[in-house]
């Protein structure tokens, strides 16, 4: 059975309140991205010796985080890291709300005001939750230690997105005590459950009226890449109808496996119709059977099978087109054999999304980037669901994704480097400043 909550952008879905994204033209958003950094040019040196200046502090942060356990769907939850977040933020003057649609699945917001201005609002914005470590065996050094060893720092979540989260602390806590005359409200947003789509975590804040801001970074990359668009994902749970009977009655009861192995494969090769070559995702939409069960007893003829399919979508394809598309197939399948009983139910269904490349929240991380390191990351898709089309669509945040990280995405061994990791601190914090420094 579907968990109606993962169902919930199935009537989001075209009705968004922000689709139609703002208007913007990339030579301008340059020239402006530009003139701000020109302005604040001369508070970023004392900005980026303050970063390093929080090291010891930074890297205890994080090995902290990570040893807060908190694999997606545990009974623990992501608590355990809120409790850390929020603990930091309100002893740098930060005003805290968590909420918790279900128990110990909690997501946060911190903001804080300065020079008596609520805009322009910066959000820094990481998830809390975790895939499992895995086999273990494969691991160098424990998961949930956080060791650090020749500049790196090892752990589940090192990259996905714990890292991402202390640097949302390390950046929030050196512009509160920089000094510098600021306006505006610098923002911290922590959630749960990105991992499994977000419905737990973004979108509670969301339905909450608690998440906002002019400009968002979700801090989960790599150097060289912003993330701007990425794909959508439906999981879809096929399930065919049988007889249930005597082995010996095999030449005339229906075996619901053996329907289904003509089932599941006719749906591997299926082709989907409504949708065009993306600019910046790569590919195209696919689906892959990845579970099956089926069979009750050795010398039964099985009655029911089911099998769950993973199908990526590319930006600008629908739910319904996807649907549409199965169905044809499915139609086809019982067509050619009357006896066929099969029917298909969305366990979940995440949407795609994408800001244009010209939009002055890509622009001006890539520039505050360039800054930092001297590099300036290429505006990029990924074929992964991310919390991005959330704040896009939903909250109607500028919202792009981008760290100094390493591509260690669920895998043993995941790390950061600590280079990487302060040096996203301090772009978070130039970034910021092209928003917040008061003109004197
Ligand atoms: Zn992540």
């Amino acid at each position: 059975m579907a968990d109606p909550i993962r169902l919930s952008e199935v009537e989001i879905e075209g009705h968004e309140k922000f689709r139609d994204w703002r208007r913007s033209d990339y030579s301008e958003s340059l020239e402006e991205g530009r003139a701000r950094l020109r302005r604040v040019e001369r508070y970023i040196p004392g900005i980026l010796a303050e970063v390093d200046r929080l090291e010891e502090y930074a890297v205890s942060l994080l090995r902290e985080v990570i040893g807060a356990e908190s694999v997606n769907s545990s009974p623990g939850g992501e608590r355990p890291v809120a409790e850390i977040v929020a603990r930091e933020l309100r002893g740098q003057g930060y005003q805290v709300q968590m909420v918790e649609p279900e128990p110990n699945r909690t997501s946060l917001v911190a903001s804080r005001t300065f020079g008596g201005a609520q805009h322009p609002e910066v959000l820094f914005y990481g998830h809390m939750d975790t895939v499992p470590a895995g086999n273990l065996s494969e691991w160098r050094y424990p998961p949930f230690e956080g060791r650090v060893v020749e500049g790196k720092v090892f752990g589940r979540g090192a990259q996905d997105c714990k890292t991402g989260v202390s640097s949302a602390v390390v950046a929030a806590r050196v512009l509160a005590q920089s000094g510098l005359k600021l306006s505006g409200t610098v923002s911290v947003a922590t959630v749960a459950d990105e991992e499994a789509g977000g419905h737990k975590g973004v979108h509670q804040l969301i339905e909450r009226g608690l998440l906002h801001g002019d400009y968002a970074v979700y801090i989960e990359s790599v150097p060289e890449e912003v993330h701007i668009a990425h794909n959508g994902m439906v999981w879809l749970k096929v399930t065919v109808r049988g007889e249930s009977a005597h082995s010996s009655k095999k030449a005339t009861a229906t075996n619901a496996i053996l329907e289904m192995g003509k089932v599941a494969a006719a749906l591997d090769r299926m082709e989907f119709t409504d949708w065009k070559p993306h600019a910046l995702v790569p590919g195209g939409p696919y689906i892959s059977v990845n579970k099956i069960v089926g069979g009750n007893k050795e010398n039964m003829i099985p009655d029911e099978c089911s099998i769950t399919c993973d199908i990526r979508t590319m930006p600008g394809q629908t739910l319904s087109s996807v649907l549409a598309d199965v169905g044809k197939i499915l139609g086809d399948l019982r067509q050619k054999d009357p006896k066929l009983i099969v029917s298909h139910e969305v366990l979940t269904y995440g949407r795609s999304g994408e800001i244009p490349p010209s939009d002055p929240a890509v622009v001006f991380t890539q520039l505050a980037a360039e800054r930092v390191i001297g590099i300036t990351p290429k505006a990029v898709g990924v074929r992964a669901l991310t919390d991005q089309r959330w704040a896009l669509y939903d909250a109607g945040i500028p919202m792009v994704i981008y760290s100094c990280g390493t591509p260690t995405w669920h895998v043993p061994n995941e790390y950061i480097t600590i280079k990487g990791y302060l040096d996203t601190v301090k772009i978070l914090c130039v970034a910021a400043l092209m928003h917040l420094a008061g003109e004197e």
